[in-house]
């Protein structure tokens, strides 16, 4: 342990804790308080280097803005930036990863972090990405691995966790029944909580995105960015890396941070615009009714004048059939995203000219 290790600070009543705590007394989520102070050394130049991008870092590159040192990886990240003409929008397939999907921005990050704390078991719960992911790059530590998993999770996302030689841990019931019975485990044990709803590292790694998508449109953001939004592993890591980028001076503003629901799972966009009483249960990664950092992703929306969506199931069929029609072989759950572009476009909330970057979350290769 002799790496720097970043301090943890509430949300919600700023107390702070040190880098092995997952969730505060006071029962809000942890966030990373600063880089530690040899880290922090070197301060950011003011204007970004020419040659920041090093493709053998992959999102190791932005080292400078992560809370630990790379020490568990694949080559994971620097993803593409692609045109998408027939959306009016260009296109972050997110699914172009070790084990096909973003979360591997958060389990590379997250593990670092395990193995900085000399961390020997950890757990998640998830509706199937997240676990593979933690499952994987716990594989790559030589850590083990229990993944709480819902009894209906597809089975080739159950087989992925399984190749790794974690186990998943069948919970039946509701996907709040599994983070309940992962959090048990978690209090009544000895393993570590490589939540990617609650570790706070793992959001410092989904940030990578937004230095990413910036870097590689020339240190422009573009007006607005589309994500799929359960936990807001993804659009909250995201929003973070764009304010990281402001406060650094490296761009002039924030993009309108929009979010894309499962309709009936959907806790954000009912809050803002009422609950509409349909139901998707096609965006199975979504199904989230209490996200753990809701008044966050609350407060990104509002800081970047953005929104959040609900989005109905036929729209998502509809968004699928359309985006594999055209070369994206996506699961069903991200097709909520460019679905929502087209909503937030009738709403006036993207202008026709706005530059629009839309994220795709997770590969159809892993849900046969
Ligand atoms: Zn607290």
């Amino acid at each position: 342990m002799t790496d720097p290790l970043p301090s943890l600070v509430c949300s919600s009543c700023g107390r702070e804790y040190d880098a092995h705590a997952w969730r505060c007394d006071c029962g809000a989520p942890l966030d990373v308080a600063a880089p530690p102070t040899d880290r922090a050394a070197d301060p950011l130049p003011e204007r970004p280097p020419d040659s920041w991008i090093d493709t053998r870092a992959g999102l190791w590159s932005f080292e400078p803005f992560l809370p630990v040192d790379r020490r568990v990886s694949l080559g994971e990240g620097l993803t593409p930036l692609v045109d998408a003409p027939e959306w009016d929008a260009e296109f972050k397939p997110e699914y172009v990863f070790p084990t096909g999907s973003f979360k591997d921005r958060g389990a590379t990050v997250t593990l670092s972090l395990a193995d900085a704390l000399g961390v020997e078991r950890v757990v998640e719960d998830s509706s199937g990405n997240a676990g593979a992911a933690i499952a994987t790059y716990a594989a790559r530590a030589g850590v083990d691995a229990e993944i709480y998993v819902p009894a209906s999770i597809k089975p080739a996302k159950r087989r992925a966790i399984e190749r790794t030689g974690a186990t998943p841990v069948p919970i039946e019931g509701s996907r709040e029944d599994v983070t309940a019975a992962c959090v048990d485990a978690v209090e009544n044990g000895d393993a570590w909580y490589a939540s990617h709803a609650w570790n706070p590292a793992f959001f410092a790694g989904t940030a990578t995105v937004a230095y990413e998508i910036c870097a590689q449109r020339g240190w422009t953001a573009p007006d607005a960015v589309v994500t799929p939004l359960g936990h807001g592993t993804l659009f909250l890591g995201a929003y973070r890396g764009f304010r990281a980028l402001v406060d650094a001076g490296w761009i002039d503003s924030l993009p309108k941070m929009l979010g894309a629901q499962a309709a009936g799972y959907a806790p954000i966009a009912d809050e803002l615009h009422g609950r509409d009483g349909q139901r998707n249960d096609v965006a199975d990664g979504i199904q989230i009714r209490e996200p753990v950092r809701r008044d966050q992703i609350l407060d990104a929306i509002a800081d970047s004048g953005g929104d959040a969506v609900a989005v109905p199931e036929f729209d998502t069929e509809d968004a699928l059939a359309a985006l594999r029609s055209r070369g994206f072989d996506v699961e069903p759950t991200c097709a909520v995203a460019p679905a929502a572009l087209d909503t937030y476009r009738e709403r006036g909330a993207v202008a026709p000219d706005d530059d629009v970057v839309v994220a795709l979350t997770g590969s159809g290769l892993k849900i046969q």
